[in-house]
């Protein structure tokens, strides 16, 4: 799943030339994971003053272009949810900037190109490393292993999941996905033939921070789980985001216009946990709890574990092996700074 390509309910039905602008940002008047009406604003700035102009230019400006036009009265909001703990925007885009999103302020060269480039040796072994651990917990045949990718991007775990002989399904907008998906061996399901399917594993990696109603969004998934099956969920980490919001210090650098998360971390990183226009939805440990809760679901981890290939053909390859080990050893000895979730529906 890509930063930049989470399943979301958009359509090409708006016609984002005639429409008014006021009609580019929907509202979400309500806590759009736990439904709390007493939501307190912490941050509010325009789009057309710093630092969330800044902040919009720079996450653009390698990725395609920005027409300001659409963005114009627009105001950055954010709330907290007193309930649930969420922080999310309260103005996020509709149907028609969706698309003027993830088709021109983002180049499907440029997503094309990103995605290629994470094609590698080194990402296939993390990926399949850590699918060899989750399924090993499944106790059943790997070709009975059924997995649905929610949001599966490009395909770079999805196909990983398919080449390791599970039983893929994924959801994505656009035909040029789907028509990668099938050629990979997946059975791409629109978004509501997900309903009343059943699956091990619901996979979401960088997608539910991206949902415009991640609440219902989060039930419908945990509602296809088979009885012991995992839901995972991958999040950018919001670390102290709220008490940078209060002070009024969100940065003005998007994490895409840097080499990410690792050159700027600390204050930077949990800024970008809620990019405007497209991170709408920052979770805290106490969201997922509280979404763990009201799904009948229980938490039962909060690291990435994986198991490491270690390459035998020198001492070299062993010894970079041997390292590779020690650190996900460590990555599991203590609780790391990721917004990393693994769920699971009792038997
Ligand atoms: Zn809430």
């Amino acid at each position: 799943m890509n930063l930049r390509d989470a399943t979301r309910p958009l359509t090409a039905s708006s016609n984002k030339k005639d429409a008014p602008l006021a009609s580019m940002f929907v509202a979400r008047h309500t806590c759009p994971v736990c439904g709390a009406a007493d939501c307190e604003q912490i941050y509010r700035c325009s789009y057309q003053d710093d630092p969330v102009k800044s902040l919009v230019s720079s996450n653009y400006a390698e990725q395609g272009v920005v027409d300001w036009s659409l963005l114009a009265d627009a105001e950055f909001e954010v709330h907290h949810c007193p309930r649930c703990d969420l922080i999310y925007q309260s103005n996020v885009p509709g149907d028609a900037l969706l698309e003027e999103i993830y088709t021109r302020m983002i180049s499907s060269e440029a997503l094309e190109q990103y995605e290629r480039s994470l094609l590698t040796l080194d990402n296939f072994q993390r990926i399949s490393g850590e699918f060899a651990t989750i399924f090993h917990h499944m106790n059943k045949p790997i070709h009975a292993i059924r997995v649905l990718d929610y949001g599966m991007g490009m395909g770079r775990w999805a196909r990983v999941a398919r080449g390791m002989g599970a039983e893929v399904y994924a959801t994505e907008i656009g035909d040029d996905k789907y028509t990668l998906g099938r050629a990979l061996g997946i059975k791409m399901l629109e978004d509501e033939e997900v309903d009343g399917n059943t699956f091990d594993l619901v996979h979401t990696e960088q997608v539910c921070e991206h949902l415009v109603h991640p609440g219902r969004d989060f039930a419908r998934l945990a509602k296809t789980l088979a009885p012991g099956g995992l839901f995972k969920v991958a999040v950018p980490y919001r670390g102290n985001l709220e008490s940078i919001l209060r002070a009024g210090k969100l940065s003005d650098r998007a994490l895409f216009a840097t080499a990410g998360a690792r050159d700027i971390p600390g204050d930077a990183e949990a800024s970008g946990a809620i990019q405007p226009l497209e991170h709408l939805n920052a979770y805290s440990a106490k969201t997922i709890d509280w979404l763990a809760r009201d799904n009948g679901l229980e938490i039962v981890a909060q690291v990435r574990r994986r198991s490491v290939a270690i390459d035998t053909d020198s001492i070299k390859g062993m010894a970079s092996g041997v390292k590779r080990l020690g650190v996900e050893l460590t990555k599991a000895a203590i609780r790391l700074r990721i917004g990393y979730y693994l769920l699971r529906k009792p038997r």
